[in-house]
């Protein structure tokens, strides 16, 4: 059986509490784990702690080459990568190598190769003549990235390569329920010539490796991403110490279909928007939110798309949808979609599963519910599973309104014909991402984050870069500097 376990000071750590890891697609053991207590975690940071004296004064090039080779060797590995993913998560296999393993590929070229991101630049100071000034954007020092289950390569994709990029060092905490690419990654990095402490891994409860990454007064900058609940926890537990906190939250993201949108693309869009990974990703469009004139035009498109969908073992290239991550996950999914039924939501479409899946795996099959109002809880709280809810509005306002009245604001998708009007609606929308005529599309090169409580701070592009570092100013005098020598003057007398 494979070991993910800890990755400590450039090696596999295995001391800890052992425990098995069950893969969702047959409920078979997949590999063993080694949970990291807090003395672990403590002894993760020190070697990031020391490592970082080294790392911090490396050139942005000696940085970028170690990506770059990191890139060589994650691409002539997609296939193992791949596999690891769906294996461990669920997600279909297909999915995987055609998404998460080939964008994490395109988003480590990304942060290899971009030029955006430059250390320092020179200004001139308006007030004093003949001054300059250096800005520089340098590194905070051991930044730690905790990480869900839900897309753990491309997760650690992001939490890793920026913070690198920028000079710090990195005390990552991926899922203990899907530590196994976050793993492999780290041995890659070491492979591509990262010294040994520059990147540590530690896998672990929340609540041990969690809370003392949370609490650690030599942790500069702490990278979150998952649920809301726990991203305030997080908060409270760094605000002790005076850490820079980056929340990625939670989602209910509204799928918006015009009445003007071209309908198939749109049926297709807004299946691919919730059940991509059985709906467990969080900008999931969860809500479709559907002009009255042409719902019940699309519902039919989408239940005859509905029909066509394979549900079936993740590992078999053939299915469409697989697995649900884990069996807590299933029971909250579960316990959800039940609750709509109680509040009044119609079961409009669920596909039978039967004997296409795997028996002791973890399953639940697409669902459609209709007539949901947006005050209900199915509407209101996120599934994080395949369950599509159906609310219906009369014009662009009443949308923008719906989506709005949300506690999140990840992400949302309109579908319309016409860009000047989806452009008005994109416009009235509070989330972070508005995909028009897409959905699901994330660009290295476009910062992405939420509005309220799906969290604070970017991660991707140079905003996201930029948040891994803190400014310097240096200021170079001169004799020109009339403001200056007045100033000097004001304190000590001029002898001359
Ligand atoms: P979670 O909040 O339960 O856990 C996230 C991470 O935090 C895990 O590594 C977990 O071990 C750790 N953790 C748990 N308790 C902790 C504590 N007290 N202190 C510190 N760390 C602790 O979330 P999850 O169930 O793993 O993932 C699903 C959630 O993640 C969903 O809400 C989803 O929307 C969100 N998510 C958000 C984004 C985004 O970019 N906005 C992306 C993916 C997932």
């Amino acid at each position: 059986m494979e070991v993910f376990g800890n990755y400590i000071d450039g090696k596999i750590d295995e001391d800890g509490e052992e425990t098995t890891l069950l893969s969702p697609v047959d409920g078979s053991e997949f590999g063993k784990l080694y949970l990291a207590n807090e003395e672990k975690t403590k002894e993760a940071i020190d070697s990031s702690e020391a490592a970082f004296r080294k790392w911090s004064k490396t050139t942005l090039k000696e940085r970028q080459d170690i990506l770059s080779r990191l890139l060589n060797i994650v691409e002539g590995k997609a296939e193992r990568y791949a596999w690891l993913e769906s294996a461990n998560t669920g997600r279909t296999l297909r999915q995987s190598t055609f998404m998460d393993v080939t964008i994490a590929i395109e988003h480590i070229r990304y942060f290899a190769t971009t030029k955006e991101f430059v250390e320092s630049r020179e200004i001139e100071h308006p007030e004093y003549p003949g001054t300059k000034g250096i800005i520089q954007h340098r590194p905070m020092g051991v930044v730690a990235g905790v990480a869900p289950w839900n897309v753990p390569l491309l997760m650690a994709v992001w939490k890793i390569m920026p913070a690198l990029l920028t000079g710090n060092t990195v005390v990552l905490k991926p899922s203990h329920y899907t530590p196994a690419t976050a793993f492999e990654l780290a041995k890659d990095l070491s492979s591509a010539g990262l010294p040994p402490g520059v990147l540590n891994v530690v896998t672990g409860e929340g609540s041990v490796v969690g809370t003392t990454l949370s609490k650690s007064e030599k942790i500069r900058l702490l990278s979150f991403t998952g649920s809301t609940a726990t991203g305030k926890r997080v908060t409270r537990d760094a605000g002790g110490t005076l850490k820079k906190i980056l929340t990625e939250l939670g989602g209910k993201s509204p799928n918006i279909v015009l009445e003007d949108a071209d309908l198939d693309k749109a049926a297709k869009g807004v299946l691919f928007g919730i059940f991509l990974h059985s709906g467990q990703l969080c900008e999931s469009g969860s809500r479709l939110l559907v002009q009255d004139t042409v719902k019940d035009k699309l519902l039919s498109r989408i239940k005859t798309y509905m029909e066509r969908m394979k549900p079936g073992n993740p590992l078999d290239m053939e299915t469409d949808i697989g697995a649900i991550t884990t069996k807590d996950q299933r029971g909250k999914i579960e316990a959800l979609y039940n609750k709509g039924l109680q509040e009044g939501a119609k079961l409009y479409f669920s596909q039978s599963l039967g004997s296409s899946v795997p028996e002791k795996g973890f399953y639940f099959p697409p669902t459609v519910l209709s007539e949901v109002s947006n005050s209900m809880e199915i509407a209101q709280e996120e599934i994080f599973g395949p369950v599509l809810t159906v609310t219906e509005f009369h014009s662009e306002d009443e949308a923008a309104d719906i989506s709005n009245n949300s506690k999140y604001g990840l992400a949302a998708g309109i579908w319309s014909q016409n860009s000047r009007r989806a452009t008005v609606l994109a416009n009235l929308i509070d989330s972070g991402t508005v995909w028009i005529n897409d959905y699901h599309m994330i660009s290295a090169a476009a910062p992405r984050g939420g509005f309220k409580d799906s969290g604070i701070g970017r991660e991707l592009g140079l905003d996201g870069i930029m948040e891994y570092t803190q400014t310097r100013h240096i200021f170079y005098g001169s004799d020109e500097n009339a403001l200056g020598e007045i100033a000097r003057g004001l304190v000590v007398a001029n002898q001359d």
